[in-house]
């Protein structure tokens, strides 16, 4: 009977929810080696909000961003992305990585990085018109760069970079964002800079996912959280699932209780 009702006035049931689902991960295993990086883990990201994914140094947070994104093949599972197998739906998801993992000998300007957001719209021939270098710009200008445009990216801070990569990801005028610790090791201004964006995204009616490292800064600025240790600890809102007990389940010796227990209350 709850469940007639339900269809009949289209609230979402179960199945619904996977196809409306921006990133929906099933029984995912990745393993570089002899031990999984990411054991059998589900997750189901809930539209148009902003979830942190957190968990230890090695817990498989990259791994799990990787994955959804075909960057790392695993061993076993299921991607959708928009209630869709993730080949035909790659270009509505904008990527930012983890910063350590890019190396800028190659000289390159500040836009040429932004207008790489564009590419699919450049085309095979990569011709660069007005109206997107105009977009890049004002791309730079959502997260504060736009007087750093003709600058080598390799010459400026790493919160200047950080924003730099973050506005690529907006000129990609994606729906679902990937940020892998866009926070570690930022000065304040870039801090506010970014969340500032990620919630004008958000606004905007954009899905935002991130990495994490700040358990401090959790309950202002994120909806829900995924917590990861290799399994799945928990997901949910911020209210439900960032407890103390998970927190421990996640952390385990390596968060000191009372610092648990501070921040649950948080
Ligand atoms: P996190 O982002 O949570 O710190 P990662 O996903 O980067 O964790 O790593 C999860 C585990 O997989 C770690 O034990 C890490 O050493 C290992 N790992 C990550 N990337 C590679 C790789 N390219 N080759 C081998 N092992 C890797
Ligand atoms: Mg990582």
């Amino acid at each position: 009977m709850m469940l007639e009702l339900a269809s009949k006035h289209g609230v979402s049931t179960g199945d619904d929810a996977q196809e409306n689902s921006p990133l929906t991960i099933r029984g995912l295993t990745v393993s570089y080696g002899q031990k999984p990086a990411v054991f059998s883990v589900d997750m189901t990201v809930q539209p148009g909000a902003m979830t942190a994914i957190i968990g230890p140094n090695g817990a498989g947070k990259s791994t799990l961003l990787k994955a959804a994104l075909g960057i790392v093949k695993p061993l076993s599972g299921q991607v959708q992305v928009f209630g869709k197998p993730l080949a035909a739906q790659r270009h509505r998801i904008a990527y930012v990585p983890q910063r350590a993992s890019i190396d800028w000998d190659f000289p390159t300007r500040v836009i040429d990085v932004v207008l790489m957001g564009l590419y699919r719209e450049l085309g095979l021939l990569r011709r660069v018109r007005a109206s997107h270098r105009q977009r890049a710009a004002d791309c730079l200008d959502r997260v504060g760069m736009r007087d750093f445009a003709d600058r080598q990216i390799g010459q400026l801070s790493g919160g200047q970079q950080q924003r730099v990569f973050l506005a690529r990801a907006l000129a990609q005028e994606a729906d679902l964002y990937l940020l892998d610790e866009p926070f570690a090791g930022v000065d304040a201004a870039t801090e506010k800079a970014i969340i500032g964006v990620l919630k004008s995204l958000r606004k905007a009616g954009k899905t935002v996912v991130v990495v994490h490292h700040d358990l401090a800064t959790i309950t202002e600025y994120f909806d829900n959280v995924f917590l990861i240790n290799t399994r799945k600890v928990a997901e949910g809102t911020v209210a439900d699932v960032f407890t103390a007990d998970n927190l421990q389940a996640t952390y385990g010796g390596r968060l000191a209780t009372a610092q648990v227990d501070q921040l649950a209350r948080a």
